[in-house]
C-alpha cells in the first residue's frame, strides 16, 4: 500500500499554524501501509532480522501494522552507512545543509495533517495535540536549526566547533516526532549523520519522516533509522561506529547507558525522568493556576517527562484550590483520540497502564486519598481517568517517583522557604512552575529551584530556540536553542 496521502485540507502556509480539522475521524483520509522496513542508506530495506513486531494502536487495540525489528547486524549496516555519508554532508557548504533543513520542515508542514492522525493513532494522544502542539512544533525545530547551519561560530563564540561524528540517538514514545526533530535537527546542522531509533510503541511517525528525506533528496546515509526495541537500542549505543550517543527516556536506562559509554570516547546527553514541582501562592490568579495545574500534569496523559506531578498549594488557598480543580475537571472529555474536541486519550501501551495502576494502588495502600473522575470508559484501549491524590507525604512513593500517567500528587505548604526547600527535595531537577502575583518572589524563588526549566505562571511552554534539559536524575546536556548545537559539536576537549 501506498505510504503516500491526499491532503484534503490545504495546509496554510503561515509558520506552524495548525490546519483546520474537518472531516470526521471515520473519513480520516490516511493510509498506513501494512509493514514498515527500516531506513538505512535512503532506502527502504528489510530487516537482517527477519522479525518484526506490531505497531498497536492503544485506544483500539488495533494492528496498525508490521514493524521490522533491527538486529545487531542491522544496526551495523545503519551505524556504516551513517560512515559512509559523513564526509560528503560534513563538507557541504552550511548554506546547503541549511537548505535540506528547511526543506524537511516545509514537507512537515505540508503533511501536518497526516503526521498528526498516525501520531494520534499509533501513540494514543489527542488530536488537538497532535495537531497543535507535536507536528508544528517539529517542524519548528527544522526551520530553526536550519538558520544556524551556517551561523554556527556563534554558538559558542571564541571557539569553532567541528560536526562530532556518527549521533546514534534513542527515543521515547511520549513525543514521538517531535522527539526525533529535537535530536536530528541540531545534529544535521551541525555537519553529523545520525542512527535514530524510535520506541517501539510509536515507530511509525518517524519512519514516514523518512519518506520526507527521499522527498528533499537528503543524501542517502544522512539519517537512518532503525526500528526495535531495546536491544536495538544498546546494540546502537554500544556500537564502535557512533562517536555520540544521544538518550531521551527513563532514568534506570539512561543510567546504564552511562556505564556503557563510559571511557569509550562518546560524548554523551541524557534527557531523562523527572517529577517536577508546581507551586501555587495564594496570591496567584488562581483560576488560571487551575487550568495551569491541569495542563501540567494532564497533558498527553501525564506521558510527560516534565509533567508538574507534584503539586504544592499554599495552606490557605489549598482547599479553594482543590475544589476548583475537581470542578474543572469534570468537564475534560476522555476518550476518542481522533476526536477533535477530546482532552484526554489513551495510555500509550497496556504495560505503561499496568505502572500507572500500580503506582495508584501503592499510593492508596501508603495511605494517600485517591480522588478520581467517574468516567465510562470504551471497552478496547488502556485508559487511565485523571486522578489526584491528597493526604501526601513526602515520604510517599507517589510523591518521589516519576509514575509517567495522569496521576498528581497534592501537597500543601505555608512559606515560600518550605516551598523550595519540598521542590527541591527530589532526585530528579526537570522543571517546575510558580503562581505568584508577585514578580519580585518570581525571579527569587526560580533562583532556587533545582530545575532545568522553571515557568511562571503558565506550564508546558516549550520553544525550539529555549533550551530544555535537566539537573540530578533527570540527566545533563541541553536539548533545543543554541545551547542544543554544543552537544553535536566538537571543540577538542576546550569546552
Ligand atoms: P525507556 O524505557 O528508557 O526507553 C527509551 C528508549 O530507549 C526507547 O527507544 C527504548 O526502546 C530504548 N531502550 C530501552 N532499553 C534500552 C537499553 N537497554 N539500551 C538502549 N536503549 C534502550 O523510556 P520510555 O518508557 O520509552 O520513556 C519514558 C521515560 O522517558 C520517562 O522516564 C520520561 O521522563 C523520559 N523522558 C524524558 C524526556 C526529557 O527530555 N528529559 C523527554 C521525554 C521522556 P523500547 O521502546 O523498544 O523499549
Ligand atoms: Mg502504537
Amino acid at each position: 500500500m501506498s505510504q503516500r496521502l491526499k491532503t484534503k485540507t490545504k495546509p496554510k502556509l503561515d509558520f506552524g499554524t495548525a490546519w483546520d480539522y474537518s472531516p470526521a475521524p471515520d473519513s480520516t483520509p490516511i493510509e498506513i501501509a501494512s509493514k514498515y522496513k527500516l531506513f538505512i542508506n535512503g532506502k527502504f530495506v528489510a530487516a537482517k532480522s527477519r522479525q518484526s513486531f506490531d505497531s498497536i494502536n492503544p485506544a483500539t487495540d488495533e494492528v496498525l501494522a508490521k514493524v521490522s525489528q533491527a538486529n545487531a547486524a542491522d544496526v551495523d549496516d545503519a551505524v556504516n552507512a551513517a560512515r559512509k555519508a559523513l564526509p560528503a554532508w560534513k563538507k557541504l557548504p552550511a548554506s546547503e545543509r541549511a537548505k535540506y533543513l528547511f526543506r524537511i520542515a516545509r514537507r512537515l508542514q505540508e503533511r501536518a495533517r497526516e503526521f498528526s492522525i498516525l501520531e494520534t493513532m499509533d501513540g494514543g494522544k489527542p488530536i488537538k495535540e497532535s495537531r497543535d502542539f507535536d507536528i508544528p512544533e517539529a517542524a519548528k525545530h527544522f526551520f530553526y536549526y536550519a538558520g544556524w547551519a551556517d551561523k554556527l561560530e556563534y554558538a559558542s563564540p571564541g571557539q569553532v566547533g567541528k560536526p562530532v561524528g556518527v549521533c546514534g540517538q534513542i527515543i521515547p514514545w511520549n513525543f514521538p516526532l517531535l522527539m526525533a526533530a529535537w535530536k536530528i535537527a541540531p545534529a544535521l546542522a551541525c555537519g553529523n549523520t545520525v542512527v535514530l531509533k524510535p520506541a517501539e510503541t510509536t515507530s511509525l511517525t518517524a519512519l514516514r519522516l523518512a519518506e520526507i528525506f527521499q522527498e528533499v533528496g537528503l543524501p542517502d546515509g544522512v539519517v537512518n533509522i532503525i526500528t526495535g526495541d531495546g536491544r536495538t537500542g544498546a546494540a546502537l549505543a554500544e556500537h564502535k561506529g557512533i562517536s555520540k550517543l544521544a538518550f531521551t527516556g527513563s532514568t534506570a536506562v539512561g543510567k546504564q547507558l552511562a556505564k556503557v559509554t563510559a571511557g569509550t570516547g562518546k560524548k554523551l546527553s541524557l534527557e531523562l525522568g523527572g517529577k517536577s514541582a508546581n507551586i501555587i501562592f495564594a496570591d496567584a490568579s488562581i483560576d488560571q493556576a487551575v487550568e495551569g495545574i491541569i495542563s501540567a500534569i494532564y497533558f498527553n496523559q501525564g506521558h510527560v517527562c516534565c509533567a508538574g506531578s507534584r503539586l504544592f498549594v499554599q495552606e490557605s488557598v489549598y482547599e479553594e484550590v482543590l475544589e476548583k480543580l475537581e470542578i474543572r475537571l469534570r468537564s475534560l472529555r476522555i476518550g476518542d483520540p481522533l476526536d477533535k474536541n477530546t482532552d484526554i486519550g489513551a495510555v500509550n501501551s497496556p504495560e505503561q497502564l499496568k505502572t500507572i495502576n500500580a503506582y495508584i494502588a501503592q499510593a492508596k495502600k501508603e495511605g494517600a486519598k485517591c480522588h478520581q473522575l467517574k468516567r465510562k470508559l470504551p471497552s478496547k484501549g488502556n485508559w487511565c481517568v485523571p486522578t489526584w491524590f491528597s493526604g501526601v507525604q513526602p515520604a510517599h512513593t507517589i510523591a518521589r517517583e516519576e509514575v509517567f500517567g495522569p496521576v498528581l500528587a497534592v501537597m500543601s505548604f505555608r512559606t515560600p522557604e518550605e516551598a523550595i526547600q519540598r521542590a527541591n527535595n527530589s532526585a530528579y531537577g526537570l522543571a517546575a512552575g510558580v503562581w505568584t502575583d508577585k514578580g519580585g518572589k518570581i525571579l527569587e524563588i526560580a533562583s532556587k529551584l533545582e530545575a532545568g526549566v522553571v515557568w511562571c505562571n503558565t506550564y508546558n511552554q516549550f520553544d525550539a530556540s529555549s533550551p530544555f534539559g535537566g539537573y540530578k536524575e533527570s540527566g545533563f546536556g541541553r536539548e533545543g536553542g543554541r545551547q542544543g548545537l554544543l552537544e553535536y559539536l566538537d571543540f577538542g576537549g576546550a569546552r
